[in-house]
């Protein structure tokens, strides 16, 4: 089985996290024993990315789900960087404007997806809407239950689109949680990262859990899988997510375009 197969949320699964284990890494015992793999994985997806923009037929879009201090950022470090900036955007999702918030919940997000021939990574997601609107009642129960639906069909319509969708929840521990506050608290290069909601979402950890295993339980689909990535270790983390993304890629069987002249006929001077 590949990381593909074993980290999947099958579509209505019922999905219990407490069984994922958050520090699993496989055959792997430290970052020096995947090294080699990750930059041939690395290579991959710049080589594939380049490929998907040459080609102009398909889309990704990449959701990153976690929370705080779960790795959406590192993730963005050390996996997306592989890809060319040319062709490749990130957009950051967070608490929604004025102007956001007098739309439907999914104007602001539709307005960042990838055009053919493009990557987009979202940091944050319309998730959100069911996550820490759900928990902190930010909206009535009959609003974001209702939401779950509509996310399935808005995803779907992005597939009919062009678009392939890749959802990863990276899942840490609450202890390992406790444990990159603690560093973050110690170095004063990272206190702007800090936020007083930080600790108020901990108070509520197994709320957010719940909140989660809706999500992936009832957005898991065909055409819009979910992962549940072990992202204690960092570098285990990267590396199942390049693994995803890179087999995903290969899958589109994507070709470079035909050229729009007979190269045969060019004589350089
Ligand atoms: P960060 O990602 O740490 O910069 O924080 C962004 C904050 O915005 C997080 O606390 C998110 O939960 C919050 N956020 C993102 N989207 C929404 C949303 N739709 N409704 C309410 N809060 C949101
Ligand atoms: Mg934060």
């Amino acid at each position: 089985m590949n990381n593909r197969e074993r980290f999947l949320v099958k579509p209505d699964q019922e999905l219990a996290l407490s069984s994922f284990d958050p520090g699993y890494t496989g055959k792997d015992e430290s970052k020096a024993s995947t090294k080699q793999e990750m930059a041939e994985l690395s290579q991959k997806m710049c080589d594939l990315q380049g490929l998907l923009y040459a080609e102009g037929r398909h889309a990704l879009l990449v959701c990153l789900q976690a929370l705080d201090a779960g790795g959406k950022d590192g993730t963005l470090v050390h996996v997306f960087s592989a890809m060319n900036p040319l062709g490749t955007r990130v957009h950051a999702f967070k608490v929604p404007t004025d102007e956001e918030s007098r739309h439907d919940f999914l104007w602001r997000v539709h307005a960042h997806t990838p055009g053919r021939g493009e990557v987009a990574i979202f940091n944050r997601s319309h998730y959100e809407d069911v996550l820490i609107v759900r928990v902190h009642n930010l909206v009535p129960k009959a609003v974001w239950s209702a939401r779950y639906d509509l996310i399935n069909e808005f995803e779907k319509n992005l597939t009919e689109a062009g678009t392939t969708i890749l959802k990863f929840f990276l899942h840490i521990s609450k202890d390992e949680q406790k444990r990159r506050f603690a560093e973050r608290l110690a170095d004063p290069r990272k206190h702007w990262k800090l936020a007083a909601g930080d600790f108020e979402v901990r108070k509520r950890w197994g709320d957010y859990m719940k909140a989660y295993e809706a999500a992936l339980t009832r957005c898991s689909s065909e055409w819009a899988p979910w992962f549940v990535i072990p992202a204690n270790k960092k570098w285990y983390r990267n590396l199942a997510v390049s693994q995803i993304i890179v087999e995903t890629l290969e899958g589109l069987r994507m070709k470079f375009p035909k050229p729009q002249l007979d190269v045969s006929k060019i004589r350089l001077v």
